[in-house]
């Protein structure tokens, strides 16, 4: 954690200098050897064991000089797996999987909800069975982000079921290529596929795939989880950009004006502010490594404000709002507004519902009493499930 503010910009310099003639995907590969992919994480592995916060220095360095690229890459891996990685992968598992994650040429995908288990993921019902140096998997997961593009998925799967729930889980690196794997697109009303159902029957995977003692699932997907929230709300972006700002745009744009609109507008513009400043702060709480339940209140608000703003948006097209670009794949845009609103619905579901945020924000923030919920003693395989 000792390295310096002046230390780390020094660094950025060299790899500015260094990579100016690099393409994305070696200059990508460059800043992992340099210890800039994600300073935090251990030197050799893409960072310097420095305080996260250092990572504002070279983010604003790289952005200024143009060669910033986004974790959306791949992100699912840089954003969730390779974290995960970082803390519970072996030596032999850093090494072969975290520099393709930062450099983009290994996407990856989160293998933790089933048609059974989504909000309730320690429920879940995907079994590996333990067969000399492999695990046996069957199975079905769902809403799959990217399965079909991935070279890689981290699985959640049971691997003792008379255990209580939480604590007869594995962790396991799947090659989403290998045999019984079989990856099936969902088609959103978007009209995309970006998720999927994958199935696997009697699919193998090495013991050396191991993600983490056995039976220590749970723990694996917690860092899992949390660093999806991070990644969810880490990056703020700047005051009026973002769906706000093509609501500004689309009010500008607009030929009616109507006064009722435009107090809309000046409410909502408000409110995202208000939501973009509380990131901030959570933000600054995070890199102190005090992370509090603030993701959740931020999220459970962003998730709602999204929707009503995205709505406006397409309100202020007029007619022409009902029409939604690339409803059938073609000319898809994310700056429709259309696509942006039918999008939106999925932000208050993806990333844990608001239902559930609103018990975390009862329970943590406003002491109320704990859900009931089953003795956490009760063995998995005893609690009924449809
Ligand atoms: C765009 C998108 C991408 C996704 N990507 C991935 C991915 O890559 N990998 C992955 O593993 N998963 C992914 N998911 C799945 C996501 O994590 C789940 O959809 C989510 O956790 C909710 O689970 P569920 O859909 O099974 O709903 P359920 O848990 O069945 O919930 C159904 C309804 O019941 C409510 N509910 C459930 N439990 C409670 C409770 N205790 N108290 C009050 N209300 C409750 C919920 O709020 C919801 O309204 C994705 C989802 C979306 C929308």
């Amino acid at each position: 954690m000792g390295v310096t503010a002046e230390e780390v910009q020094q660094l950025v310099d060299g790899l500015l200098a260094e990579g100016r003639e690099l393409d994305a995907t070696a200059f990508l590969g460059l800043q992992f050897d340099r210890g800039l992919a994600r300073v935090d994480l251990p030197p050799g592995h893409g960072g310097l064991d420095a305080d996260p916060a250092r990572q504002e220095v070279v983010d604003s360095a790289l952005q200024a000089a143009g060669r910033r690229y986004s974790w959306t890459r791949n992100p699912m891996g840089i954003g969730m797996c390779g974290p995960t990685i970082a803390v519970w992968g072996t030596e032999e598992q850093k090494v072969r999987y975290l520099r393709p994650i930062y450099t983009a040429e290994e996407l990856w995908c989160q293998l933790f909800s089933e048609p059974g288990a989504g909000s309730d993921v320690a429920g879940l019902a995907t079994r590996a069975v333990r067969d000399g140096d492999h695990w046996v998997v069957n199975g079905q997961k769902v809403w799959t982000s990217l399965a079909h593009l991935s070279s890689w998925g981290l699985l959640l799967a049971r691997t003792d079921p008379d255990a209580p729930k939480h604590r007869g889980l594995t962790a396991f690196i799947v090659d989403m290529r290998s045999p019984g794997v079989e990856v099936r697109p969902l088609r959103q009303m978007s009209g995309a596929s970006a998720f999927n159902e994958v199935y696997f029957t009697d699919a193998h995977v090495p013991d050396a795939a191991r993600v983490g003692p056995v039976g220590e699932g749970w723990r694996v997907a917690h860092t899992t989880l949390m660093n999806e929230r991070v990644s969810i709300g880490g990056a703020v972006a700047p005051r009026g950009s973002g769906p706000i700002g093509a609501a500004v745009a689309a009010w500008r744009a607009s030929t009616s004006r109507r006064p009722a609109h435009r107090e809309s507008l000046l409410r909502l513009w408000v409110e995202a502010e208000v939501l973009r400043l509380g990131n901030l702060r959570a933000q600054a709480l995070r890199e102190k490594g005090t992370p509090g339940p603030e993701g959740s209140v931020l999220k459970l608000g962003s998730a709602l404000l999204m929707q009503r703003i995205t709505d406006l948006t397409v309100d202020l097209q007029g007619p022409a709002g009902m029409l939604v670009a690339g409803y059938d794949g073609v000319g898809e845009s994310s700056d429709d507004p259309g696509l942006a609103l039918l999008g939106a619905q999925s932000s208050t579901i993806a990333g844990g519902t608001s239902e559930i945020m609103r018990t975390s924000l009862g329970e943590r923030v406003l002491g109320l009493p704990r859900e009931p919920g089953l003795d956490p003693a009760t063995p998995w395989s005893q609690i009924p499930r449809s």
